[in-house]
């Protein structure tokens, strides 16, 4: 029996999600995540999608991520398509850092697990949850090939000229302090699939890609090449998010510790978990916002439009990166479905040869579509992205390369 399944993991800081795709047609057979783990209350959601369909819940105490993958691995096995099934042909890790080092994605050994430890100070929130996932799979299924997809990887063409901060050069090394990027197998999903939306080959076309979920990032992406994103050592420069503020002057934190007496993980959590949109407006659902502003709501309506205008700065600036733009892609929660976000996101950018068609952008969908009006110079698409369909892609390559 050919093994063409591939089970792919993305661990978070207290969740833990999977797909499990079969290779040999592209189909899903079975989703789900772990969430609040460690607490009191942990809950386990799977379904099934092969057969017709089924969910089955669960709650009780889910002590770690390594109990938790065991728990995956229990519901796996009671639909038959357990981790020890011989159609799985390996399982695919996403890993939020991989530095300089990992530009593709990688099978995991002693020496590669060990250089992602290494990469613990510059995402300290993530790829900690990322490494104990690989490392529970690996108990599981030792035999299996484990390996990890970067977010990082499709950022790392970024030139120097874009990846740099212009910062003290000996500091910044010494720390490994510059742009990484993150969403990178977004941003290379999507504008590879608004390529072919235009009918052309990646390499013939330049794309801005605009991720846009509860964490948000930009990327300019010519011929297929990243060369510029707007997310940076960590998730938290760039656009306006749910609850990180993006772009900030980094004096404020100077200026919070001395005048406001803040400690630095104080101001962290300011800017991480209470800024952007939740900040701004005490929300961070973009259909709450809009509805807000329906109701003539100033707050929402001062947010939103904090929100479109940062959107704005980085179409433009992606466009003078780029030189000549193809397509923009709206992707992730907010792209995908906020026809007013898209709508507003672009408006007044006629002199870069932007528009959208009010009745295309009204259309809910859940397939790849263009919404511009016909015969724009620039193509406005939206992409739904599929991360998971992406590691497994890139997995399922590698293994049988
Ligand atoms: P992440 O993976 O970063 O958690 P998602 O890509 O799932 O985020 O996006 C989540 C966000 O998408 C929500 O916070 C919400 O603002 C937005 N969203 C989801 N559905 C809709 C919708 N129908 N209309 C507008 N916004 C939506």
């Amino acid at each position: 029996m050919t093994a063409t399944r591939v089970l792919v993991l993305n661990s978070g800081s207290s969740s833990l999600k999977y797909q499990l795709l079969d290779m040999a047609d592209g189909s899903k057979l079975a989703t789900g995540l772990v969430e609040r783990i460690g607490e009191a209350a942990s809950r386990c959601v799977h379904t099934l999608l092969a057969h017709g369909g089924s969910t089955r819940e669960q709650s009780g105490h889910i002590a770690d991520h390594a109990a938790a993958l065991k728990a995956v691995a229990a519901e796996l096995d009671a639909d038959g398509l357990g981790l020890d099934s011989p159609e799985l042909a390996a399982i695919g890790h996403r890993v939020v850092h991989g530095g300089l080092r990992f530009t593709a994605p990688t099978v995991v050994d002693d020496a590669v697990l060990q250089e992602i430890e290494r990469l613990v100070p510059v995402a300290p929130l993530h790829n900690p949850a990322n490494i104990i996932g690989i490392r529970t799979a690996r108990e599981l299924r030792p035999d299996l090939p484990q390996v990890a997809v970067f977010d990082t990887a499709f950022h790392t063409t970024m030139p120097e000229s874009a990846a740099r901060y212009a910062i003290d050069v000996e500091t910044a090394d010494a720390h490994r302090i510059r742009r990484y990027g993150f969403h990178g197998t977004s941003h290379a999903y999507v504008s590879r699939k608004t390529a072919a939306l235009l009918g052309r080959t990646p390499d013939e076309v330049n794309v801005i890609v605009l991720h846009l979920g509860n964490g948000a990032s930009a990327s300019a992406v010519a011929g297929g090449v990243c060369v510029d994103t707007s997310m940076g050592l960590t998730p938290l420069e760039g656009l306006v998010m749910g609850t990180r503020s993006g772009d900030i002057d980094p004096a404020v934190i100077f200026h919070l510790t001395r005048v406001a007496g803040m400690s630095v993980d104080e101001i962290d959590a300011l800017l991480n978990k209470k800024s952007g949109l939740v900040g701004l407006c005490g929300d961070n659902d973009m259909r709450e916002i809009v509805r807000r502003m329906d109701e003539g709501d100033r707050r929402a309506e001062l947010a939103f439009a904090i929100y479109i205008h940062r959107l704005k700065k980085y179409i433009g600036a992606y466009t003078a990166v780029l030189g000549r733009v193809d397509a923009v892609a709206f992707t992730a929660g907010v792209g995908e479905n906020s026809a007013p976000v898209r709508a507003a996101a672009v408006a007044g950018l006629d002199g870069l040869g932007l528009a959208v068609d009010a009745g295309l952008n009204a259309v809910r969908s859940d397939k790849a579509r263009l919404i511009s009006p016909e015969g724009s110079r620039v193509a406005v698409a939206v992409v739904p992205t599929d991360e998971e369909r992406e590691i497994a892609q890139q997995v399922y390559a590698l293994v049988n390369d």
